[in-house]
């Protein structure tokens, strides 16, 4: 079965194939590390993460890249403004290497705690400042730059397709642009290698041919991508607002000095929108996962509220739609618990006709672009199918949830109280189970519950009285 993926570049869904036929290479822009990652940010890496998966579902391995912006990135996309990074520096009153040092943890627990697939290769933009450099002379060298008192800037002019990717309108761009340029001849055109400012000394800055300065926030992205996964890439993603200025960047850059195509396909995450006035009046707060978690809900909330929305669509965040993502999350695992732990105790596979025919549902659902919430709906609708058998479900739980990544495998957080009386029903009722087992001399039935049990962390006590559990943990 194929899988289809929107492609930016070309606007239309196109059926994907890694070109060696195997192995996506994949490149997502990376967070700049200067502050906490907002909720929105991290949108996009949730994003980015259901497109692995549902590679890896249909069949694909991915080599994916994802880069740690520690340098470079401006205040202002017009390259002006402050460092981001020497701005985090002032703010926090530490050197520049502890703030990226401090906030790419963060960034890495925040990652982690939305259950994300660990990239092929993290990279940082300050370990790869010598592939930089060699990009911009590579470019210099076929007359694409220009030199100005503050840097080396790339002439957009001389790439014919500049504007092609995002559909932008030159002439209009160009004759109606009132920002300040500085010594740039266009608009459109962007620094490569920025040098020092004469009085103040900076606290990242390298040798260059040029003289000593820092790289640009776009080059970055380039050199880094095609170090680690070639000139060519399979698919390049990141947030919708990259594709005018930083995406665009990269492809004139990449494609000059290489004379390839730089990515196949272009994916683009939608951003997350802040539900109102209500929201930001009442709080006025950065939203981060810690701000969720302080009240009270699980990362994995998030996530769920999250698949709950194509990725190509705005996303309304309020509380009041992540209590209910929250609800919806608890039912379902109290429904998806004792069916994973009947498959996992019986080694159950999907088999049967109809549970193929709800995994083919579901494949075909995320191979249409990611169609992660009519996925989210098939599993709902799945464990409730009673003409497929309770360990077959389970099994469709646990296969779904290779895309899904709910951590439907496990018993996961403290089962909040409301699901906690069904589930010591539903303990109760395996343990009378086990008893009639026993009784009826079935002492393999009755060693499986008991080792279903077991991995769901709860410890049986057979006495007299007949037979007790409790939790382990
Ligand atoms: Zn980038």
């Amino acid at each position: 079965m194929a899988i289809t993926l929107y492609n930016t570049a070309t606007r239309s869904k196109e059926e994907f194939v890694p070109q060696d036929g195997k192995t996506a290479k994949i490149y997502c822009c990376g967070p700049t590390v200067y502050h906490y990652a907002h909720i929105g940010n991290l949108r996009t890496y949730i994003f980015e993460d259901l497109l692995r998966r549902s590679l890896a579902y249909h069949g694909f391995d991915a080599k994916h890249v994802v880069n740690i912006t520690d340098v470079g990135h401006l205040t202002s996309d017009a390259d002006e403004g402050e460092d981001k990074m020497e701005k985090g520096a002032k703010r926090t009153g530490k050197s520049v290497w502890e703030v990226a040092a401090f906030y790419t943890d963060a960034f890495m627990r925040d990652f982690h705690s939305l259950n994300l697939l660990e990239p092929t290769v993290w990279c940082r933009a300050t370990d790869h400042i010598a592939e930089q450099i060699a990009l911009v002379k590579t470019l210099e060298e076929k007359g694409y730059t220009y030199r100005t008192s503050d840097g080396i800037y790339y002439d957009s002019s001389k790439f014919e397709r500049y504007g092609d990717f995002a559909r932008l309108d030159l002439e209009n761009l160009w004759a109606g642009s009132r920002i300040s340029m500085g010594e740039k001849r266009l608009p459109t055109d962007f620094a490569l290698w920025k040098f020092s400012p004469k009085d103040v000394k900076r606290q990242m800055e390298w040798d260059s041919p040029w003289g000593v300065g820092f790289p640009g926030w776009h080059i970055e992205c380039s050199a880094m991508a095609m170090k680690h996964l070639g000139e060519t890439l399979d698919i390049h993603c990141g947030g919708t607002d990259h594709v005018r200025v930083h995406h665009t960047n990269e492809i004139a850059q990449s494609e000059a000095a290489t004379g390839k195509t730089f990515s196949r396909f272009w994916m683009h995450g939608e951003f997350l929108r802040l539900d109102g006035d209500k929201m930001s009046k009442s709080t006025g707060e950065f939203l981060t996962v810690d701000s969720l978690v302080k009240r009270g809900f699980s990362p994995m909330d998030y996530r769920y509220f999250a698949l709950g929305s194509h990725y190509r669509n705005y996303l309304s965040f309020s509380f009041e739609s992540l209590e209910s993502a929250r609800k919806s999350r608890l039912a379902l695992r109290k429904r998806t618990t004792p069916l994973v732990a009947k498959a996992l105790a019986a080694g159950a596979k999907i088999e049967s006709e109809a549970a193929l025919k709800w995994k083919e549902r579901f494949a075909q659902a995320v191979g249409d672009d990611l169609n992660v919430p009519a996925a989210l709906g098939l599993l709902h609708s799945a464990v409730r199918d009673d003409a497929v058998s309770e360990e077959e479900r389970g099994a469709l739980v646990l296969d779904f949830d290779r895309v899904l990544g709910l951590k439907l495998d496990l018993e996961e957080e403290a089962a909040p109280a409301a699901a906690e009386d069904s589930e010591a029903a539903e303990i109760d009722s395996l343990v009378a189970e086990r008893a009639a087992a026993k009784k009826a001399k079935d002492f393999a039935r009755a060693d499986e519950i008991r080792n279903a049990l077991a991995k769901r962390g709860i410890e049986l006590k057979d006495g007299p009285q007949g037979t007790t559990w409790e939790r382990k943990r």
